[in-house]
């Protein structure tokens, strides 16, 4: 089936009691057993629950895996696979990744022994020359939030079958609609659910999807033993957002490429970060693994003084000041001071990331209508 159909059919099996053709919302703890351990699969909701199923089922289709897990949230997803090493492990991360992750890694993980190097993942030599016979995982992210750069996932899955590590790729930006790395040699695919996938800015929602019968036994019991399961009434709205990723994901990517151009144009921008363009950096890596350049987009001004930042930032009406993305209305951000503002200054900026970037999560609102908006901004 191809992607399309598979978002709309991937999961769903009409109610066996009633025939409803939605996953009911199953807003139950427990479940009657006909007698001790004799019951219908299902005995306690942190372990399983039939509306998280359904969820999970049609992860795993859309990803082009076997099995999907959801989680609470996007970080508690990454907490369980991290959960999989032992004190001492290595971890190989790029050196430009969601604060959040960064600051779950630092601020907690390390305090329990585990080391993480990033590097410019970009390179996968980069990848290569850090690996020791302590490291067990690489975690990449691509394309990066907040700066769009791309790892050549097939080449990185090369390195990480050679010395027998887990490969995880978080794909929160290109969604499952426009890139697919089990296909390209991970091991693990992460999603903040929260951003493309949900899709309506209405749910906290994570996800992993997997291939391997052993990593999903293992991160199966992590996410029963940790409990940091998704409620039911969430699972449903994700089902129903992935319902629509295919047509918002067409819309999200047309009006990234033309927001882009036009930004790219416009004689106030200094910078625009948008792999899509043919001088982007990863521009051959992101044709090759990703079906187009989705809808996320930062750029630099000219005039890169804070106050005008904050000018520009405070004049928009049609893209909201707020963290987050991958919803149907356009959002913009000020990573140094919001989603990013958990990674010390002098780390962000040794990768790249100045204080003056903007951020875009272009929605799917006429296009016209938000370059209006964003000229009136910028002016
Ligand atoms: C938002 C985000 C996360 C974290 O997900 P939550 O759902 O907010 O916990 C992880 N990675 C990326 C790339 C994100 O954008």
């Amino acid at each position: 089936m191809k992607p399309a159909t598979q978002f709309i059919h991937a999961g769903a099996h009409p109610d066996p009691t009633t025939g409803a053709i939605m996953t009911p919302i199953f807003q139950t703890s427990t479940y009657v057993q006909e007698a001790p351990a004799t019951h219908k699969g299902y005995e306690y909701a942190r372990s399983q629950n039939p509306t998280r199923t359904a969820l999970e089922e049609a992860l795993a289709i859309i990803e082009q895996g076997k099995y999907g897990l959801a989680f609470s949230s996007g970080v508690a997803a990454t907490d369980a696979v991290i959960k999989l090493l032992n004190p001492g492990d290595e971890v190989i991360c790029a050196n430009d990744m969601y604060g959040g992750t960064y600051r779950l890694f630092t601020k907690i993980f390390e305090r329990f022994g585990i080391v993480f190097k990033p590097v410019d993942t970009t390179n996968a030599e980069n990848v290569a020359a850090a690996v020791t016979s302590n490291t067990k995982l690489v975690w990449l992210e691509t394309p990066t939030n907040p700066l769009m750069n791309i790892t050549d996932i097939e080449a990185v899955a090369a390195i990480t079958k050679k010395n027998n590590l887990i490969l995880v790729v978080d794909n929160t930006f290109a969604s499952p609609a426009l890139q697919n790395p089990l296909t390209l040699g991970a091991d693990i695919v992460m999603h903040s659910a929260t951003k493309y996938l949900g899709g309506h800015s209405d749910v906290i929602q994570g996800a992993l999807v997997m291939n391997s019968a052993e990593l999903r036994e293992k991160l199966y019991f992590i996410q029963k033993s940790c409990g940091a399961v998704p409620g039911p009434m969430d699972c449903f709205l994700v089902l129903r957002g992935i319902k629509t990723l295919g047509v918002r994901m067409k819309a999200h990517c047309e009006n990234g490429a033309i927001i882009a151009h036009w930004l790219h144009n416009h004689p106030k921008v200094a910078k625009v970060y948008w792999p899509g363009f043919e001088d982007h950096p990863g521009h051959a890596a992101a044709k090759k693994q990703m079906r187009d350049f989705g809808g996320m987009i930062s750029f630099e001004l000219k005039n890169d003084s804070l106050d005008e930042v904050k000018r520009v930032l405070s004049k928009t009406h049609l893209f909201s000041l707020a963290e987050s993305l991958g919803g149907v209305e356009s959002l913009v951000n000020h990573p140094a001071s919001m989603t990013h503002a958990s990674i010390p200054r002098e780390e962000r900026i040794k990768n790249g990331l100045r204080d003056s970037l903007i951020r875009l999560s272009v929605g799917i609102e006429d296009a016209e209508d938000l370059i209006k908006d964003l000229d009136q901004a910028i002016g």
